[in-house]
């Protein structure tokens, strides 16, 4: 479908059409659309932009994962659908692993979202031999790379589901996501959530990224000043003002 740059909803209606061929591909899980939709509607709530609370989430993740020993970050379907090329240049900009793991694991599907990763430009995909397990998790949904997630001391898992981000921090890692829901599990229990779209978080993660690499008192700043439960918060509370301004919108 051609969908003309002028219209209004033109990004949201891309990034449909980037998830539907993804399924057509075998790229996506038709789980992963209806995943998308919660997103959006939160999306749609806090209007489709970074806010000021996504942009010092993005800047503390930035530093979490420069200052890791080991920093991981996985990839699923619909990020690798949505924002390949945005993921491995993150990436990059961190030195981070990429790994490739996923929620309905089939081997056929991690190997698409390894070759659309590499096509990307990612020079190393981790997540077709899973040698290891996360603890507590059954066994499709545990598996992962000895010398990826399961020894990375900082993972960034967007799009992740609650119990699987509880089991890596019960594995002592620090838990970043990215989440535009910020009431799901995995937004309450990572130690960092960033409600931001995929999409636009990315680009601002390789930014923040380059902005702090070598400034070791400024991410000491952002680190030691994060608070994840406040931001949080502040996220609500960005979405009560948008929604009580428009109380007094008309509709007919
Ligand atoms: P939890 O198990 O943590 O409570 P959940 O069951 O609501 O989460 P999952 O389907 O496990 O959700 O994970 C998908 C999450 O990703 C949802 O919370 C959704 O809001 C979010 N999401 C979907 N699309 C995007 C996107 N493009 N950018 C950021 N977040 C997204
Ligand atoms: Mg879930």
């Amino acid at each position: 479908m051609k969908i003309p740059n002028s219209h209004p909803r033109y990004d949201s209606l891309m990034a449909r059409e980037a998830l539907v061929e993804g399924v057509k591909e075998g790229l996506v899980v038709r789980q992963g659309l209806i995943a998308h939709g919660r997103g959006e509607a939160f999306d749609y709530l806090i209007g489709e932009v970074s806010i000021e609370p996504a942009v010092e989430a993005e800047c503390a993740a930035a530093g979490h994962l420069l200052r890791a020993r080991h920093p991981v970050i996985s990839v699923n379907g619909n990020v690798a659908a949505l924002c390949a090329n945005e993921t491995v240049e993150a990436a990059k900009a961190v030195g981070a692993t990429i790994e490739a793991n996923i929620f309905h694991r089939t081997e056929q599907r991690v190997r698409k979202i390894v070759g659309r990763l590499k096509n990307a430009g990612a020079k190393e995909v981790l997540g077709l031999d899973p040698d290891a397990r996360i603890e507590g998790l059954d066994h499709p949904r545990g598996l992962c790379a000895k010398n990826g997630i399961y020894s990375a001391d900082v993972v960034l898992v967007p799009l992740e589901d609650g119990d699987r981000a509880q089991a890596l921090k019960g594995m002592g890692k620090v838990v970043l996501t990215i989440d535009l829901n910020p009431l799901s599990r995995t937004s309450r229990i990572s130690d960092v959530t960033i409600v931001d779209n995929v999409t636009r978080c990315m680009p601002s993660l390789a930014r923040f990224a380059s902005e702090l690499r070598g400034d070791d008192e400024r991410i000491d700043r952002i680190l030691s000043e994060f608070d994840n439960k406040k931001n949080l918060t502040e996220v609500l509370k960005h979405i009560a003002r948008r929604l009580a301004k428009l109380e007094s919108v008309s509709f007919d």
